[in-house]
């Protein structure tokens, strides 16, 4: 799989929504069809909450092949635990995924306050760079190292929650279970088509430790089910720390910094990305950015509304008794990250681009600008292009030519016309 989302051309019906909404331009209309650039997209699923059509949906995994493996480990992510009415156990959740036919459900709670602690271990041996900016939204990597490649060095090079629990689960089943490690396979259940992406194409030079990402929305109604048939009294001991990862500002309150900031919602972020980039922001410690609004419990694939999903998991840790159990100590966590347990390596160069050189650089920014004065800078999108600017660099590309843009067509019929 090279890609998390599908877009099924017999429902597309052109009307450029998704087209205008993507921060990356990585959509083209052509032929009255949407099509979009994988080089491009950042996979924040934007296009999806656009499209009127439901033409968007998530890439077809066999949510079932669970059911065939020899061991089968289900890591939920913390956000699904917002999906439920308010006051659902954790735990009556987490058994509900197990009567599905999972032989074991690892809590992604524990992970994440570990991660928290590798993180506020890496701010505080840094130095130099400021502000360092959270990675662990696979969408903003990815938008960071298509138009802000000058804040690589910011991104702090922790693993996501994500990938540590599934090294920690494997490692649990292996010693609980006696179980060989090539049997096991993790299937992650995400609200993101960013994180089920970066199983296949991960952000890092590590391969993934997740065998199979199964979208939240399409085995929420499986679980419901379960949730609602068992009434057996439980008693939830997730992380509250780790918790506090599914929204937005909870990664940044764990960790501890003195001075940080949290911004969701990519416009939002857009701004905040291009004041770093012209210098500003140096007296901020940390920025955790995530796509979605209000976090991970904004996700695209999840089923219940943000601000309510939040309210559900603000309800969590309120009532929750506050516990770590990751069966991790200080000292084996010490060891953990002596031996780089929680790195990750981001690939730094930007493979989607030949390089050009700096003299090839101008000349087509020469170009783009002489073609995009002559379009009528209405960015009206009936090219095909978001903007006017953005067709001007599709003509210079070869991608497009100058009469796609009806008015200059309209205008060159009219001159011949009066030549006539
Ligand atoms: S997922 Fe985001 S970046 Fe990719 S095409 Fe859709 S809107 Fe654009
Ligand atoms: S905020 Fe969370 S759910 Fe949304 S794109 Fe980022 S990682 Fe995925």
């Amino acid at each position: 799989m090279d890609f998390s989302i599908l877009l099924d051309s017999d429902k597309c019906r052109g009307c450029t929504n998704c087209m205008k909404k993507c921060p990356t331009q990585a959509i083209r209309i052509k032929n009255e069809k949407a099509v979009i650039d994988k080089n491009k997209c950042i996979y924040c699923g934007e296009c999806i909450k656009a499209c009127p059509y439901n033409a968007y949906s998530p890439y077809e995994v066999n949510k079932n092949d669970f059911v065939e493996t020899k061991f089968s480990i289900a890591i939920p992510s913390t956000a699904l635990y917002g999906q439920f009415p308010k006051g659902t156990e954790i735990c009556n959740i987490q058994n509900s995924i197990l009567k599905l036919g999972f032989d074991y459900v690892y809590d992604e709670s524990y992970a994440a306050e570990l991660t928290s602690k590798a993180i506020a271990r890496k701010i505080s041996e840094s130095e130099g760079v400021k502000p360092i900016i959270s990675t662990n939204c696979p969408a903003i990597v990815r938008l960071i190292k298509i138009r802000y490649l000058s804040l690589l060095d910011n991104l702090i090079t922790v693993e996501s929650p994500m990938e540590i629990a599934a090294r920690l689960a494997k490692h649990n089943a292996h010693e609980n279970f006696d179980v060989c490690s090539e049997d096991i396979k993790i299937y992650y259940i995400s609200p993101c088509p960013a994180e089920m992406l970066s199983i296949t194409n991960p952000i890092g030079t590590k391969k993934s430790s997740i065998d199979s990402v199964i979208p939240l929305n399409s085995i929420y109604g499986d679980i419901y089910r379960e949730v609602c048939k068992n009434t057996k009294l439980c008693n939830s001991t997730p992380s509250i720390k780790g918790i506090k990862w599914a929204i937005a500002g909870g990664q940044s309150e764990t960790i501890n910094v003195s001075s940080y900031i949290s911004v969701y919602g990519i416009e939002n972020i857009i701004d905040i990305l291009e004041e770093i980039e012209n210098g500003k922001l140096h007296d901020i410690d940390y920025v955790e950015l995530s796509v979605c609004t209000e976090g991970c419990v904004g996700g695209i694939f999840n089923v219940e509304n943000p601000f309510i999903a939040k309210r559900n998991i603000d309800y969590i840790i309120k009532n929750t008794k506050e516990t770590f159990n990751a069966g991790i100590s200080d000292e084996v966590f010490n060891d953990l990250y002596e031996k780089n347990f929680f790195d990750i390596e981001i690939i730094k160069e930007d493979t989607n681009k030949r390089k050009l050189t700096l003299a090839e650089a101008v000349e087509r920014m020469e170009r783009i600008e002489q073609i995009t004065a002559l379009l009528p800078g209405l960015d009206c999108g009936s090219c095909g292009s978001p903007t006017c600017r953005a067709y001007a660099e599709d003509i210079c590309d070869g991608h497009a030519d100058l009469y796609g843009c009806i008015l200059l067509k309209a205008n060159k019929k009219r001159l011949n016309s009066e030549e006539l």
